[in-house]
């Protein structure tokens, strides 16, 4: 047996056999000619081939994945036309008097290596639309065979990388998985795999695909990133039970996938997923959650030795955004402190961590950091539907001077010519019992709040939340607790302002009701938990 770790980017459990795809990439013949106005036909003529064959599969994959999902396919078409492209593949072919192959060939890969180099993520990630487009024309000139890959019944697609048209030809009743060596979680084959909810991992190494050959009995765990080749006995009788659970759970999410959240009586309400960092999109998208109702932008920061810079925080957003085409992402502000520290902060030791500088206090006491977080918000904000949201909010003036900050950053950002959304909600936590107290004052200055239950159990219970001896102590249905997010609801709705729920209370069912006869707006909760929330709003008959 051999293990290989990687990246999921779609959650699921497969176990299946090995088909190996494109060990090596045939290499292109490079070959004097004389007729150049010859080649500069077949290129054309493979161009309009190409940009049929695209059509073809933009149809499919709109069948199949969707408009947004296909979207990717109807931009290799208009790629096809990209004046730098043509005129580079022109120019070689005229003043190398080469064959056209050769020419694209060389052409794509300049534009591949071009795209690696590239400072957003996002950008590097199109290497593999550029090669793909470049490979296509080439298969129209009859300049490289065209594998015909022979796929059987539950089949492991294992390759180098694969590139979108492939992924999405592929006969998908016959492929269960995907495990790349390379490939970026940004990439469309990731997102195509992540939408047709077939377990994928990818960046498994360089070594992967010399390790396993057609025919290999494989696992594939798109949740933990492990792959198992030739697993033993025991390794396999561990993954059947969780495939067995795996398939259970998707049954019932299949059955609600598209659904509205919606109550028998006709009540609406959000219910968002929470995340930690983008690798998690994958599985906000394959739950079918509305939106993100919490992105813990904190752990962008503990996983680094140093301040992530603007550039770095702007990228991550930009590519949550981006992945959630145009569904809300609230994004939380820093909220380091209490159980979350980084070494670089420096931050001074104290005696009662959780009622120390944290969240919202040490923005507000070291506001270089703080803006420089903000501006790459603002500047992702022109990506999506971004809403930015405060922590530990305790007191009027720390919302106020919060407020402040963010007019000035929108104020720099427009003098040096940088578009931000003007619309970009604001929120706040209300996750202490003071916020949730004064919740009528704080409403107007605001768009929504998020009741961070875990905190404010925490405070409102005097339970410190990482004492495991408190646990009889710390009763999350407490009266007091239901008051108080009752009551902050109110104060919302009275104001204008919509109400979610993102701490763990949110995916407690025997509370949904509840929420909602309270008025809570939004549930946001792990992805995981998205479809089951679903199926109990779509039960309940709040009139009763
Ligand atoms: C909360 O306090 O409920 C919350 C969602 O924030 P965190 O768990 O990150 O403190
Ligand atoms: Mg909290």
């Amino acid at each position: 047996m051999r293990q290989f770790y990687g990246r999921g980017v779609c959650s699921g459990i497969t176990i299946g056999r090995a088909t190996v795809s494109g060990r090596e990439r045939q290499p292109i013949r490079r070959v004097g000619v004389e007729d150049t106005v010859k080649e500069l036909r077949r290129f054309e003529e493979a161009k309009k081939k190409a940009h049929a064959q695209l059509l073809e599969i933009y149809e499919k994959a709109l069948r199949e994945v969707g408009e947004t999902n296909a979207e990717i396919f109807s931009i290799h078409m208009m790629m096809l036309e990209d004046e730098d492209y043509n005129e580079s593949v022109i120019s070689i072919i005229d003043t190398q008097k080469v064959n056209a192959e050769y020419a694209v060939d060389v052409t794509g890969e300049n534009f591949a290596r071009m795209f690696a180099s590239m400072d957003d993520a996002y950008m590097r990630a199109r290497q593999a639309d550029v090669r793909d487009i470049s490979s296509r024309i080439i298969l129209c000139m009859g300049g490289r065979e065209e594998k015909k890959r022979v796929m059987n019944d539950n089949s492991v697609v294992c390759a180098e990388d694969l590139s979108p048209s492939e992924t999405v030809v592929l006969d998908k009743s016959k492929v269960s998985g995907f495990v790349t060596a390379k490939g970026s979680s940004n990439s469309h084959t990731a997102i195509l795999a992540r939408s047709l909810g077939i377990p994928a991992v990818i960046g498994v190494g360089e070594d992967f695909v010399g390790a396993v050959n057609d025919g290999d009995s494989i696992i594939v765990d798109g949740y933990d990133g492990k792959i198992f080749v030739n697993p033993d006995a025991e390794t396999l009788e561990v993954y059947e039970q969780k495939r067995r659970e795996d398939r259970h759970k998707k049954e019932l999410l299949r059955s609600l996938k598209g659904k509205d959240n919606v109550t028998l009586d006709g009540t609406r309400i959000n219910v968002y997923a929470n995340i930690g960092s983008a690798d998690s999109i994958g599985d906000v998208l394959y739950n079918d959650a509305g939106g993100i109702g919490l992105f813990r932008s904190e752990f962008l920061y503990l996983e680094k030795n140093d301040y992530p810079c603007e550039q770095q925080q702007f990228e991550v957003y930009k590519t949550v955004l981006e992945s959630m085409a145009g569904k809300k992402v609230v994004i939380r502000t820093l909220d380091i402190g209490a159980d979350k520290q980084a070494e670089y902060l420096c931050l001074e030791n104290e005696e009662n961590p959780a009622l120390g500088l944290r969240g919202i206090r040490l923005c507000l006491s070291r506001p270089e950091i703080f803006k420089t977080q903000l501006r790459a918000l603002y500047r992702a904000s022109v990506y999506g539907n971004l809403a930015i949201m405060f922590p530990m909010i305790t007191n009027k003036w720390e919302l106020e001077k919060t407020l402040e900050i963010c007019t000035l950053v929108k104020s720099e950002l427009k003098e040096c010519g940088i578009a931000y959304d003007e619309t970009t909600e604001i929120g706040i936590m209300i996750e202490t019992p003071a916020a949730a107290i004064i919740s009528d004052v704080l409403a107007p200055m605001v768009d929504f709040f998020s009741i961070g239950t875990n905190d404010l159990t925490q405070y409102t219970l005097a339970c410190d939340r990482q004492n495991p001896n408190l646990e009889e102590f710390c009763d999350t249905h407490h009266e007091s607790l239901l008051r108080l997010i009752k009551f902050t609801s109110e104060n919302a709705r009275k104001n204008g302002a919509w109400t979610g729920i993102c701490g763990d209370l949110a995916a407690d069912t025997s509370l949904t009701e509840t929420f909602i006869k309270m008025g809570v707006d939004e549930l946001s909760v792990p992805a995981s938990e998205v479809l089951k929330i679903r199926s109990v709003i779509r039960s309940l008959d709040v009139r009763l």
